[in-house]
């Protein structure tokens, strides 16, 4: 017996997809000027090959438009170093994303800290989230998946302020930002990690948990205080004989369990994955407009 309401990352993503669509064609009307995204991709990794097509996609079905460079796997950093620069310095092109992991062989933090703090569109400039953990300053961009995390939150009228959030997971791209994110919503914010004791204790206080480990299932539903909100961003390919793929995809949190307790809880799929995208889109048209002084 579910009591969770279910946040439907999916249709909250497609509203957004549709008034983004809405201002771009003011934009065009206005400037005359197409949002642009470049992507840089290195190497041939198939999953980075799929989410690289499925941005372009989400792009072109807004009406911005997106390039792509697509550089060998044995490609020098100067080569990947070039492409940024001239993205930099292109007029058209209003958000630069690098597809990430880079080859081994590259140094990502010098990569990723060449795209102008302008065109960052993923948020991962080291300026960008420097200023998202500063009081006072303001980061340009904010990464797309803590802030699709965010919003799903928003969107749905659930209140941050005042609320005890755990955020499970402390990476770069997802767990470290949207706590940044909670903070500056005047969340009271704890991070759970690998080496944290008594994990399910602590996220047992939580009014609002974040879970973004990559791990199935990790977060049990004695985990949950009864009433809380669960944004679950892990995605996990379990094997599953019955499916026609063998596999399937399960989050961070143990949804059959969770949704018991949990007031509110968002699905894998369907739930933070659309809202990734949609922030990319979101970013790069406030971009285009930032970069022509547009309100
Ligand atoms: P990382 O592997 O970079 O980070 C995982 C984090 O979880 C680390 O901080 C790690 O701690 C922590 N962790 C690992 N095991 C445990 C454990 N047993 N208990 C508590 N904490 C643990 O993963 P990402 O942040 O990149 O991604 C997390 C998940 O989100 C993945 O499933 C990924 O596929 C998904 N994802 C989904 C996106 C979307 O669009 N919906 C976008 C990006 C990611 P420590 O730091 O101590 O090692």
């Amino acid at each position: 017996e579910p009591v969770a309401i279910v946040i439907d990352g999916k249709s909250i993503a497609k509203q957004i997809r549709n008034e983004i669509a809405v201002e771009v064609s003011r934009v065009k009307d206005a400037l005359g000027i197409v949002p642009g995204l470049a992507v840089i991709l290195v190497g041939s990794r198939p999953d980075s090959q799929t989410y690289v097509r499925n941005k372009k996609k989400a792009c072109e079905a807004v009406g911005i438009t997106s390039q792509e460079v697509h550089l060998p796997e044995d490609s020098s950093e100067e080569e990947v170093l070039t492409a940024v620069s001239r993205f930099n310095v292109d007029p058209t092109v209003h958000g630069i994303l690098i597809q990430l992991p880079l080859p081994k062989h590259m140094n990502e933090e010098k990569i990723v800290n060449a795209v102008s703090i302008e065109k960052d569109v993923d948020g991962f400039n080291e300026l960008n989230i420097g200023r998202l953990a500063m009081q006072g300053r303001a980061p340009l961009f904010v990464p797309c998946t803590p802030k699709g995390c965010i919003e799903l939150l928003t969107r749905s009228g659930i209140k941050i302020e005042g609320k005890r959030a755990v955020v499970v997971g402390r990476s770069n791209i997802v767990g470290t930002p949207v706590a940044l994110l909670l903070q500056r919503h005047n969340a009271t914010v704890s991070i759970v990690h690998s080496r944290t004791n008594n994990p399910a204790e602590i996220t047992r206080e939580a009014d609002i948990v974040i879970a973004a480990v990559g791990v199935a299932n990790l977060v049990r539903g004695n985990w949950i205080k009864p009433g809380a909100v669960v944004i679950d961003v892990g995605i996990n390919a379990v094997d599953d004989p019955t499916s026609q793929r063998g596999y399937r995809l399960v989050g961070d949190v143990c949804y059959e369990e969770a949704c018991k307790i949990a007031s509110a809880i968002t699905p894998v799929p369907g739930g933070v994955g659309p809202m990734t995208i949609a922030m990319l889109l979101s970013n790069t048209l406030a971009s285009a407009k930032r970069l022509h002084n547009f309100q």
